[in-house]
């Protein structure tokens, strides 16, 4: 078994630059996490106040670092210039790793996934951090599958352990092992799974948002639903994680989940979320969902 992971990471390519396709609650949180453990990371969104969002979270999140007293001004001021901000492919053909974090959207993705691959080397292994979507149905925008694998953080994204990573019908061995190996550049836990709507955390967790739908449509409020599920030792209720996913996010992703699985996952009657959604009541991203935010 030693033999096999070594040569296992073996395979695996250099990754000492990194890029980020979109600077949401995923991709800001990415960029942060990358740059503090030292891998330098290129930050692309299209318009600018989707960068000034990703880097405020991250400067958010240093100063907390530094108010604790777990870092000083100075490795502060490097780990904001190791995340490079931009709106353009410029200088994609330095990069190692990109992960695409842009909306949970089949077209979107296809468009920005083909994009990125004309701006990069061959053997730049590209990922996607889809929460849902089928990686080898996100392949098919590619000339170079081979490349190309998932890469699922959970959120938020500096606290959260675990690395999704996800093989398609035609990720080679050298992309996962250079996906696994960048996980853990990054202090986190990789886990490698098979390609499936939902893959293995959203197979469990969707069935469960599913049950709240239910109870919420039963009558149950929604508060008590959340401490009851806090008292039986969750970090939070069901609201509040949706609130923290975000309610768009998570609407699209049980879509698909219910496509891939009618049987399993298909719920036959209109749920509170979709009318927040339908409200753009999108949670903590835009500081209204189930709960209200400053
Ligand atoms: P978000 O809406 O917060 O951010 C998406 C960002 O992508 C926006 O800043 C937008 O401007 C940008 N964008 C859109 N089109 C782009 C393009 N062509 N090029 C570059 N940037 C573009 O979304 P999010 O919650 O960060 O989710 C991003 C991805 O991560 C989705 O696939 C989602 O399913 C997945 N994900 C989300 C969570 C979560 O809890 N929110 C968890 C795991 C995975």
């Amino acid at each position: 078994l030693k033999k096999t992971a070594k040569d296992f990471e073996r395979k695996a390519g250099k990754v000492e630059q990194a890029a980020v396709l979109g600077a949401g609650i995923m991709g800001g949180g990415i960029a942060y996490q990358s740059a503090l453990k030292g891998t330098p990371i290129i930050m692309k969104d299209i318009n600018q106040a989707g960068i000034d969002l990703g880097l405020n979270e991250a400067k958010k999140l240093l100063s907390k670092r530094v108010s604790r007293k777990k870092m000083d001004a100075d490795k502060m001021g490097d780990v904001l210039n190791a995340i490079k901000p931009t709106l353009s492919y410029g200088d994609f053909e330095t990069v190692d790793v990109v992960v695409e974090a842009v909306v949970e959207n089949v077209k979107v993705k296809h468009a920005v996934l083909a994009e990125v691959e004309k701006h990069v080397k061959p053997g730049t292994v590209l990922t996607s951090n889809t929460s849902t979507i089928s990686i080898t149905k996100l392949a098919e925008a590619l000339e170079r599958p081979e490349d190309f694998c998932g890469m699922h953080f959970f959120n938020p994204v500096h606290m959260m352990p675990l690395v999704e990573v996800i093989r398609g019908e035609k990720s080679s061995e050298e992309t996962i092992a250079t996906t696994v190996k960048y996980a853990k550049q990054m202090g986190k836990t990789p886990v490698v799974v098979n390609d499936c709507p939902g893959f293995l955390v959203n197979r469990v967790l969707f069935p469960y948002f599913g049950g709240f739908a239910g109870l919420l449509r039963d009558g149950a409020d929604f508060q008590k639903v959340d401490k009851v599920m806090e008292k039986f030792g969750w970090p939070m209720g069901p609201a509040y994680l949706m609130d923290v996913v975000g309610i768009d996010t998570g609407v699209h992703a049980e879509g698909v989940m219910a496509e891939g699985f009618p049987e399993r996952m298909g719920r036959d009657f209109k749920s509170a979320v979709d009318v927040m959604f339908e409200n753009e009541r999108y949670g903590q991203k835009n500081n209204i969902g189930f709960y209200k935010y400053e």
